[in-house]
């Protein structure tokens, strides 16, 4: 507890490294019996969990965060039910190399295993089967809040329930989530059958990924980003049955990452080029139009997992992650001009996804996924232009009634996220009055 060092300081950024936040007070939460008082003086608070947003939502520049990852108590889990207990910074890695050996695994993931729950439920992440399961906060049944006047309050859809609405996808803004009740998915092993696709345009990617979320739970697709016309491909798979060559590990102590980027990666590596090279490489690595193969449940959700701080490798000025959805028309004209215009800006993007969300309503007021088509692109930080660029996005996904992940962002206007999000006065109520955040102060001054 106390003033924060500057290694500190840089430990509490976000994902992105972008923008850069000085906090002034770091206070670490470790038992959640003997909470410290929260929004002691005037300074506001906001919980922090394992910082893998990736703009300003887990940042309060200039006031205290709440570290929470020493949280990370299991309270209770049934393995005959699923229903697990955990602390609020417990990680899905955690959770993950507890619950596979007995057969159960998250409802729902995110591309990284390194989140904490509590951070799981204030972005109220989705992962590659949101078309069947919806969100994380779906597969929440209870968990505890506290509130700056040190009340304690459990929430559940029956107790509390619009604190838990406005909780679940809340953004840390109405109060600490201490511990959290989850219900859990039965495997049968530790695999993952997955099919992958080649498609060459995105009409391909839409018929294919129709037919795959007939059948399959979990489907995303890689899409290359420096192209207009929508190559990639699309990979969906299943939880493999037990058999001669798919079981349970008996425990598995969590793959630690094994490769690091121990320093910051000189800018210019990450250029037209180099992307162009890379996404090349990529779609033709896969040599027939199909391919299936049974892997480990480790590179299939988490592949950049691999690679401790792969963020580094964006250099000093970090990265920023563009992520909106925006509903189904009739010829894919939304995606096709946002397609068309990232291409023409020339910024490119190793990372680019492309998915289509289900109509799977979440409880939470502000969450992000609808139905429509979701696009994630990763981009090296360039300053203004790539923030040129996004707000030009913003007005193609503005104008189509879409919106843009509060959890990777870092440039939307707050003419952008009142369109995005029309439920955001209804929320500012259940907002704690000692809470805040540099995102919630950007989007509504
Ligand atoms: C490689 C990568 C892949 C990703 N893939 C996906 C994806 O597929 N789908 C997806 O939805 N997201 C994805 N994300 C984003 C990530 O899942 C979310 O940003 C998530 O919320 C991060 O959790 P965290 O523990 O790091 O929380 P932080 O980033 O530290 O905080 C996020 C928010 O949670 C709040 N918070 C944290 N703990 C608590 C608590 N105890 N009480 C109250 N509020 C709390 C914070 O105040 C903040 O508002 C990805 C991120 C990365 C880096």
């Amino acid at each position: 507890m106390g003033k924060p060092t500057a290694a500190s300081q840089r430990a509490f950024q976000s994902w992105g490294r972008y923008p850069k936040s000085t906090p002034e007070r770091i206070i670490a939460v470790r038992d959640r019996m003997n909470l410290p008082k929260l929004g002691k003086d005037d300074s506001t608070v906001l919980a922090y969990g394992q910082g893998r947003s990736y703009g300003d939502v887990c940042l309060n520049n200039g006031a205290t965060l709440l570290g929470t990852s020493a949280l990370d108590r299991f309270i209770d889990f049934n393995k005959d039910t699923g229903l697990l207990r955990a602390e609020a910074g417990t990680t899905l890695s955690d959770v993950l190399s507890q619950t596979i050996p007995q057969g159960w695994f998250l409802p729902v993931s995110p591309g990284t295993k390194f989140v904490s729950l509590g951070g799981a439920i204030a972005n109220d992440i989705h992962g590659k089967n949101h078309h069947v399961a919806g969100t994380f906060g779906r597969h929440v049944s209870r968990f505890e809040l506290v509130r700056s006047s040190g009340e304690k309050l459990v929430c559940s859809p029956k107790e509390n329930s619009e604190l838990f609405n406005a909780t679940i996808a809340g953004l840390g803004l109405t109060g600490l989530i201490t511990w959290i009740e989850l219900q859990m998915k039965p495997i049968e092993s530790d695999q993952i059958d997955v099919i992958t696709t080649r498609f060459r345009s995105l009409d391909e990617f839409l018929a294919l990924s129709a037919e795959a979320n007939k059948e399959s739970p979990y489907v995303v697709a890689w899409i290359d980003g420096l192209r207009s016309e929508g190559r990639g491909l699309l990979m969906q798979g299943d939880h493999a049955p037990a058999g001669p060559d798919a079981s349970l590990p008996s425990f598995e102590a969590d793959q630690k990452a094994r490769i690091s980027t121990p320093f910051d990666a000189p800018g210019w590596l990450l250029n037209p080029v180099s992307i162009r090279a890379f996404n090349a490489a990529y779609f033709r690595k896969q040599t027939t139009n199909i391919k299936r193969d049974r892997v480990h449940y480790n590179p299939y959700f988490y592949p950049l997992d691999a690679i401790r701080d792969w963020n580094r490798g964006y250099g000093k000025r970090g990265l920023l992650q563009y992520q909106c959805v925006v509903p189904f028309d009739d010829s894919n004209v939304t995606v096709q001009e946002l397609l068309s215009r990232i291409a023409e800006s020339g910024a490119g993007s190793f990372l680019a996804v492309i998915k289509m969300f289900g109509d799977i309503p979440s409880p939470g007021m502000m969450s992000f996924p609808r139905p429509g088509i979701t696009l994630a692109l990763d981009f090296a930080n360039k300053g203004e232009k790539t923030i040129q660029l996004f707000h030009s996005l913003d007005a193609i996904v503005r104008q189509a009634g879409g919106a843009v992940y509060p959890a990777k962002d870092a440039c939307m206007s707050a003419e952008s996220f009142r369109a995005y999000f029309p439920r955001w006065e209804e929320f500012s109520i259940y907002i704690d009055p000692a809470f805040s955040s540099s995102f919630w102060r950007r989007v509504t001054s």
